[in-house]
């Protein structure tokens, strides 16, 4: 009774409060509402071996809950101690992927960027070394002051921010975080840790999404689950129970496989997760949908399910891939054809723009170091288009330069990016001015014909990380050339990753000549684009416009180049 009575008086004064303020409540309640927004942490790991594919599951997720309205961003943490993969060989990591803030990063963001559609940043890609470097300036700045500096609260705390930060900054619903390696690594123990404690501190806004292995043993005809159950152990003497299992399988996981999975590792059997073999990394988010992915994550962070994912761009996309017209055969002339990580981007921006063109693009990998001037006609001769790819130093120049005078001379549809640009340069210089000694400063630096040279602003750098002309920069176009014609636009902003550039004391030389500088910084006047518009299609670019090809924004470069190569097969 007494109860009843209170209970009765605290509704009585709710309901009196209620109709005195219902104009400021109406006002304040969404504001409120904004303001208790949290948001959520779905981190994946990974286990038994590395190379399962963390980015395209994460980014496959990431592409579902964008379709059903919210905001999402993928980040990686890599545990290397190189402050960034830029100082690295792509024989070590693959390519090196750029960000429009100047990020030399993981290629990992290539494919958050294809797949989501939306720009990443420095923010999207944390290495140990970076976490150190900022955890000592903080130290020698006097912060801790007093204070042991130790792995454990330190460097976990500057995980933990890193990871907290990228939400806060931009608004994300969803941040989900990628560790790299596998559990188990003595260099991932810190980012775990980070994770448990996140788990602890942020309770329902977080869950773990496990990628593991389920090997097919051929001798035995079976499917085996043993490394999975000792995957999750490991994850779980770190103090991490993963919500979901992913498990990359050759061959369909069975119900009875699936309860299996479940009973050894205390994941419910509706968060096992088939993650089966796919012809293409672009069916994934279609089969991580069928095996409602999206949907277990999102009923275990407690988000309401919103509309059902439009994917109809994505359907389109992958129904023109898998039912091309036509087929058309490029090379990518290149040093490092042997790892086709190296060029990750730019074979994938080519997919993108062979879909655009309703044909399927046939890359031929052709290792520059063997070409020579008595073996292109045969290895290139039966190419409808040649690509000369980005890179460093002097090994394979003299093969990517005939390359291009193949392509020159027999009027083949031709696409310079950065090195291959230069190589475009000096070729031009040798064969068509006359200079038969003109170099690139980076490989010559004594060349009497400098037509590349160093950038002004490089010659009096020390260090060599972090250091290039990189990140987005403006690029102003001539009307009536060919990239004006591809991007159909004055002006455009594209990604850098160079120290040298075309030498502007030659441009005029070269215009009489018919190499015709077609783009240029729109402050600096930096020669960005070649071409000769007497030929059907030949564009050399300093930028890399294969960092901006996405699934539903096909470059428009790529797609012209393809295009010229279709006509060029005609
Ligand atoms: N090595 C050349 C330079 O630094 C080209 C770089 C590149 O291809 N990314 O200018």
């Amino acid at each position: 009774m007494k109860r009843f009575i209170t209970r009765g008086k605290h509704v009585n004064s709710f309901s009196f409060f209620f109709r005195e303020n219902r104009f400021l409540l109406l006002i304040l309640y969404p504001v409120v509402a904004f303001m208790s927004k949290s948001t959520k942490y779905i981190f994946v790991t990974g286990g038994v071996t590395s190379s399962l594919g963390k980015g395209i599951v994460s980014a496959s997720l990431a592409k579902l809950l964008q379709a059903r309205g919210y905001a999402v961003t993928i980040q990686k943490l890599d545990p290397y101690i190189n402050i960034d993969p830029g100082t690295l060989n792509p024989y070590e990591h693959g390519e090196c992927f750029v960000t429009d803030d100047g990020a030399e990063t993981d290629l990992d963001l290539g494919h958050y960027e294809r797949f989501l559609n939306s720009p990443t940043s420095q923010a999207n890609n944390i290495t140990t070394g970076r976490i150190y470097k900022n955890v000592i300036e903080k130290e020698r700045r006097g912060d801790f002051l007093g204070k042991t500096v130790q792995v454990i609260p330190h460097i976990t705390d500057e995980i933990k921010d890193r990871i907290q930060e990228l939400a806060e900054k931009n608004d994300f619903d969803i941040v989900i975080t990628e560790i790299g390696g596998t559990v188990g690594d003595i260099e991932s123990l810190p980012y775990v840790e980070a994770v448990r404690q996140m788990m602890w501190e942020l309770e329902d806004d977080c869950i773990v999404i496990h990628l593991t292995l389920i090997p097919y043993l051929s001798a035995a005809g079976e499917l085996k689950t043993k490394p999975t159950q000792h995957s999750v152990k490991a994850l779980l003497e770190l103090g991490v129970q993963p919500d979901i299992l992913c498990c990359r399988t050759e061959h369909p996981l069975d119900l009875g496989l699936r309860k299996k999975i479940a009973r050894f590792t205390n994941v419910s059997i509706n968060a096992v997760i088939e993650a089966k073999d796919a012809s293409t990394i672009y069916d994934v988010p279609l089969l991580m949908q069928a095996e409602e992915l999206d949907v277990v994550v999102l009923d275990k962070l407690g988000l309401s399910k919103k509309q059902t994912p439009d994917l109809t761009e994505w359907k389109d996309f992958l129904d023109k891939l898998k039912n091309p017209k036509t087929t058309i055969d490029i090379a990518l002339v290149g040093k490092y054809v042997e790892l086709k990580d190296a060029y990750k981007s730019i074979s994938e921006a080519i997919i993108h723009a062979g879909v655009s063109n309703d044909a399927k693009v046939k890359v031929h990998w052709i290792q520059s170091d063997n070409l020579t001037e008595a073996n292109v006609a045969s290895v290139l001769g039966e190419m409808n288009g040649i690509l000369v790819a980005p890179g460093f130093g002097s090994r394979g120049i003299a093969g990517k330069m005939e390359a291009v005078r193949f392509a020159r001379t027999q009027n083949i549809p031709f696409f310079g990016i950065c090195l291959g640009m230069q190589c475009a340069v000096i070729e031009f210089a040798r064969n068509v001015l006359g200079y038969s000694d003109a170099h690139t400063m980076e490989i010559d630096p004594e060349t009497p014909y400098p037509v590349i040279s160093m950038m002004e602003e490089q010659k009096h750098l020390k260090l060599l990380g972090g250091t290039m002309r990189l990140g987005a920069y403006a690029c102003k176009l001539k009307p009536n050339s060919k990239i004006y014609k591809a991007y159909n636009a004055d002006q455009v902003s594209e990604r850098h990753r160079h120290r040298f550039e075309f030498n502007g004391k030659y441009t005029e030389e070269f215009e009489k000549a018919g190499m015709i500088a077609t783009g240029k910084n729109p402050e600096t006047s930096l020669v960005e684009v070649v071409e000769i518009p007497t030929h059907p299609w030949f564009v050399g670019v300093q930028f890399h416009p294969e960092y901006k090809s996405t699934v539903v924004n096909p470059h428009p470069l790529f797609v012209g180049f393809i295009e010229a190569a279709l006509n060029n097969k005609k």
